[in-house]
């Protein structure tokens, strides 16, 4: 029998997930499907209940349910542990396992362009979700020392607390306190959700080296102004989709235990924009 995955969450409608996985598919073959599910917020529960019963078996989580996804799981992978929100579940015969592919998604880029973390100096803006599976990432490659710079001071600290947890040095500073000081960076990562809704840049990119990496996880536009700015600086850029194209491939690779189309699936993905 063909199996059957989805992506759930509200709103869903944009998701490029269905076109990515459903990309794979005919690559490879497979008699398989992923549709995409709204579940709106506070209906959790009753949507895991309809997927288990149509026996799916496999769906990933997005906004707003990465957090409240962990208490329905009966196994957690440890990617989900430490990062405390869960993107990808299997199903086998009802018994949910949680994964959290996001932190090799955003990892994935960096390996592909032989692009070196360890003892690198990261400036990251943006303390939401997102960013947790940053740091995790940037802690398990021994990254030298992140700065966390943030609207919300607090939510900067929080994290921050999170970094040092897992080993990796860690300050804090407001959005403002760090114009001026992009010289001290290697790699700049905006983890806000500023350029969903065409915003301006948060940071001016004053002083930037020429060659710093400069990575936008917001995919949609793929232009951000944070990117143009960076590319006129003559930085190496990564952008947002190479991180939602990682976290696709790892959950492929989870789901059907063998190598991902990168290829298939990245043409379809640019295909959406
Ligand atoms: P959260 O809501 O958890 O966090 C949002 C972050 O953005 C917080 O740090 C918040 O600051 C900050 N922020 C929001 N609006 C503003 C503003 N107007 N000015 C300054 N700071 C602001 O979201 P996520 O972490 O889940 O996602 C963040 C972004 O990353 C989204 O755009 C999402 O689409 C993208 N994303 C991309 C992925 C990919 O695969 N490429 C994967 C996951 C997310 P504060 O703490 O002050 O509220």
């Amino acid at each position: 029998m063909g199996k059957s995955f989805a992506v759930i969450g509200d709103p869903i409608d944009h998701s490029l997930s269905p076109n990515i996985h459903n990309a794979a598919f005919r690559e490879l073959d497979l008699d398989s499907s992923y549709i995409a599910y709204r579940i709106p917020k506070g209906e959790l529960k009753e949507g895991i209940e309809g997927l288990k019963q149509i026996k799916i078996n496999g769906f990933n989580v997005t906004i707003p349910h990465k957090i409240e996804m962990m208490k329905y799981l009966d196994k957690i992978d440890e990617s989900c542990s430490i990062i405390g929100a869960v993107n990808t579940v299997v199903n086998n015969d009802g018994i949910l396992k949680g994964y959290n592919t996001d932190m090799d998604g955003f990892l994935d880029p960096f390996r592909k362009k032989e692009i070196n973390i360890s003892n690198a100096k990261i400036l990251l803006l943006g303390a939401g979700g997102a960013a947790r599976a940053i740091v995790a990432g940037f802690a398990k490659e021994k990254a030298k020392k992140i700065t966390i710079a943030n609207r919300t001071l607090q939510n900067a600290d929080k994290l921050s607390e999170f970094a040092k947890k897992l080993g990796l040095e860690s300050e804090t500073k407001t959005i403002n306190e760090i114009e001026g000081t992009l010289e001290d960076y290697d790699i700049i990562v905006n983890a806000t959700s500023i350029g969903l809704k065409n915003e301006q840049s948060p940071i001016s990119f004053e002083g930037l080296k020429e060659k710093t990496v400069v990575y936008d996880i917001v995919y949609m536009p793929m232009n951000t102004d944070f990117i143009k700015k960076a590319k006129e600086k003559k930085a190496t850029i990564i952008f947002g989709y190479e991180m939602l194209l990682g976290q696709a491939v790892r959950a492929f690779e989870i789901w059907h235990d063998r190598e991902a189309p990168y290829n298939a699936m990245k043409r379809a993905l640019l295909g959406g924009f």
